[in-house]
């Protein structure tokens, strides 16, 4: 037995897949992974899905990427990393020489760990000079912090995971929790089945947790806010406030009352198709639970009012007393297992770490003293005004790493054509994505097995992961390529580890003071704001809101309907989200023989009544037109959408089929995430299955 021990590792990591931050260890002997098992972890306690569990093959797939590709004559031939790294120093200071630093631009990925995602904005900021850093939450959850930044001053959950079992009632909002959070899902759940919990899921598809709701609501698309706001008004002309908490916590009542005089529940059942009465029910439910949770994810955010409608969620926690204790407060489920930490490390145009501004006089003197260079003065742009900058030739050069942008953002093909477009493309990834196809250069990088560094998950957990297998071939650590990268531009950059890398962001940033490895030794966590001694926040707003006056603040906020509305030439509306068994755009999950064998490929759900008046069943071949692109898909007929709603999973092994293909540009004007959910088709029956 113990010769036996002596050939099997067993190394504590953290799930490389959704926001919830499954820890635990994996088994391997040489590069095989043996097994995956969660014992200690925070978040989850034995629990993982069928990704963190299965979904592995990614890891030793014989189509990683093993060396570096530089493109020549219109092919990639295989270079090393001497000839790859000057290649892109020539380029990108050429490029910089010529159009100055903010002709270029870096994305970082959410699935890279916190010391990559700062790395990354370092080298956009200390190195090239341009403040044109961000990352992937522009697609999702930027709408969600602006609502809480706005009302209560921190973007995070207010709580922990394990505090949604406390709350007398749950709030799930354009949230498919089984499916993109299930081992969160689990916990509701428990509550509901054990405790009693009370349940309220309002979401236009009826999934798992649509069905386990004690109330399902099924508003119009894009109509969360209206509902919101009246059930705020409706509480308010009640007198259910909560006055005691109003008094002592909250500023703005009179303003934000003013903002709710349309919301009646008239108006609210003409726009939402929710009944007068069914609002009713629900205020009256908030109003004598005992805590309320509200968990929201990008059926709210990826909406033209995306910001508003997290806002409105905020309100309505506010006016009810619903922050400041365990088992009650609001839940923004982040996607990505660390699109919470990619946030946290400064990796967006206007914030360096911890959402300092990158225009606060002390913040810029902090940085000064620590890197010796000044952080850029000229405003940055964000992902998605990247893309139009590509398009007006003012942006020429970019550099990507885990981030398929030709897949995941919005308007596939327009992205696609600013790519043709870009001077130059780094593509940093672990496969040949769709989006490297693009590049001129294309680095191998390590999935999260290969990696030391920390995933900060949806409770802003912070958390170590461990490096478990040696990386495949000539791939490296993100570290260490962005690294290679800022020396060949003269950086003279000298981290050993990533734990020098954590030790500059402590010092950096308040929310992360107290963060050091030995602190997080084994299954060991800490939730921000972290202290200089090691005090961590399980829950925020113990003693108040971070504003001047210690006070959190209703917002008046503005409905924006949707820009996309079905007409006469595109008569139905499209949805799109996450499955269970893949993530995302299914670079790591259609690699996994198990899981791409329960399910292939993409498709179109469509409800029994389209399907009979269309002549449709399972498997007949449609396509899908929108304004902005075509697909082919399956059909799928399943009561889980209803009327003239289609629904298409995000993941496709197939860039043809990617839903981004029918998605427009238009976006949230608050954070430009673009607005996925507000998309109109119409539907061609091809035939043949
Ligand atoms: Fe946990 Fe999410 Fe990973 Fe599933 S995908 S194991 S719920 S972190």
């Amino acid at each position: 037995a113990a010769g036996r021990e002596g050939y099997i590792r067993r190394t504590k990591t953290v799930c490389t897949y959704c926001g919830v931050g499954c820890a635990f260890e994996v088994w391997t002997k040489d590069r095989h992974i043996l097994k995956i098992e969660p014992t200690h972890g925070p978040a989850n306690g034995v629990s993982t899905c069928i990704k963190g569990k299965f979904a592995w093959d990614h890891v030793g797939s014989p189509q990683r990427l093993t060396r570096p590709l530089i493109r020549e004559n219109g092919a990639f031939r295989e270079a090393d990393w001497d000839e790859a790294l000057a290649l892109i120093a020539r380029r990108l200071g050429a490029l910089r020489t010529e159009h100055g630093p903010d002709a270029l631009a870096f994305i970082t990925s959410s699935k890279c760990t916190n010391e990559e995602s700062f790395l990354m904005q370092k080298l956009a900021r200390s190195v090239i000079g341009t403040n044109n850093v961000d990352n992937c939450s522009r697609y999702c959850q930027s709408p969600a912090t602006m609502g809480l930044w706005r009302t209560v001053g921190y973007g995070g959950d207010s709580g922990s995971i394990t505090d949604l079992e406390r709350a007398g009632l749950v709030i799930g909002i354009g949230t498919n929790t089984a499916e993109s959070h299930p081992v969160l899902a689990t916990r509701v759940k428990r509550a509901q089945k054990l405790r009693g919990q009370k349940l309220i899921v309002a979401d236009l598809r009826e999934h798992e947790m649509a069905r386990r709701a004690d109330l399902f609501l099924r508003p119009n698309p894009g109509s969360d806010f209206v509902w919101l706001n009246a059930v705020s008004r409706y509480l308010l002309d009640q007198g259910l406030e909560n006055r005691a908490f109003l008094d002592r916590w909250v500023s703005g009542l009179d303003a934000f009352r003013a903002s709710l005089d349309a919301y009646t529940l008239e108006y609210a059942e003409a726009v939402t198709g929710l009944s007068g009465e069914t609002l009713r029910q629900v205020a009256h439910e908030i109003a004598q639970a005992d805590g309320v949770c509200i968990m929201w994810a990008m059926g709210v955010t990826q909406q033209m009012s995306g910001s508003e409608t997290s806002t409105a969620i905020s309100n309505l926690l506010l006016l009810t007393g619903n922050y400041m204790r365990p088992g009650a407060g609001s839940y923004p489920l982040r996607g990505h297992n660390n699109v919470q930490g990619a946030s946290d490390m400064g990796s967006m145009p206007g914030h360096v770490t911890g959402y300092q501004r990158v225009d606060d006089p002390a913040v810029r003197a902090a940085y000064a003293a620590e890197w010796g260079t000044e952080l850029p003065t000229t405003a940055g742009l964000d992902n998605h005004q990247m893309i139009h900058a590509i398009h007006a030739g003012t942006l020429r050069g970019l550099y990507l790493k885990g981030e398929d942008i030709s897949l995941v953002d919005a308007n596939a093909n327009y992205v696609d054509a600013a790519l043709e477009k870009l001077d130059f493309l780094v593509v940093q990834e672990m496969f040949f994505s769709h989006t490297a196809s693009f590049a001129d250069v294309v680095l191998p990088a390590s999935p999260s097995l290969e990696k030391d560094g920390t995933f900060t998950n949806t409770e802003r957990r912070i958390q170590r992961l461990n490096q478990a297998l040696p990386p495949l071939g000539d791939s490296r650590p993100d570290w260490q390529i962005i690294q290679g990268v800022a020396n060949a531009l003269g950086a003279g950059w000298s981290y050993a580890h990533p734990v020098e890398v954590m030790d500059e962001i402590a010092r950096l940033t308040p929310l992360y003071a107290g963060v050091t490895y030995e602190r997080l030794a084994g299954f060991a966590s800490l939730q921000w704001p972290v202290q200089p001694d090691g005090t961590d926040t399980p829950l925020l707003f113990t003693d108040g809101f971070p504003f001047p006056d210690g006070r959190a603040r209703l917002y008046p906020a503005e409905f924006i309907p949707r820009t996309e509305p079905p007409d006469a030439q595109y008569d139905l509306h499209l949805n799109n989200g996450r499955m269970l068994e893949h993530f995302h755009e299914g670079n790591m999950t259609f690699r996994t023989a198990g899981i791409t064998a329960q399910v292939p490929g993409a498709f179109v759900e469509v409800s029994p009544d389209l399907a009979c008046e269309r002549g449709l069943t399972d498997g007949t071949l449609v396509r899908l037109v929108s304004r902005h692109g075509a697909v082919k898909l399956p059909a799928l007929v399943t009561a889980r959408v209803q009327g003239q709603q289609l629904y298409v999973p995000m993941n496709s092994p197939d860039a043809a089929q990617a839903v981004n293909r029918l998605t427009g540009s238009h976006t949230d004007p608050s954070t430009h995430t673009p607005a996925y959910k507000d998309t109109a088709v119409r539907l061609e029956v091809i035939g043949g299955t």
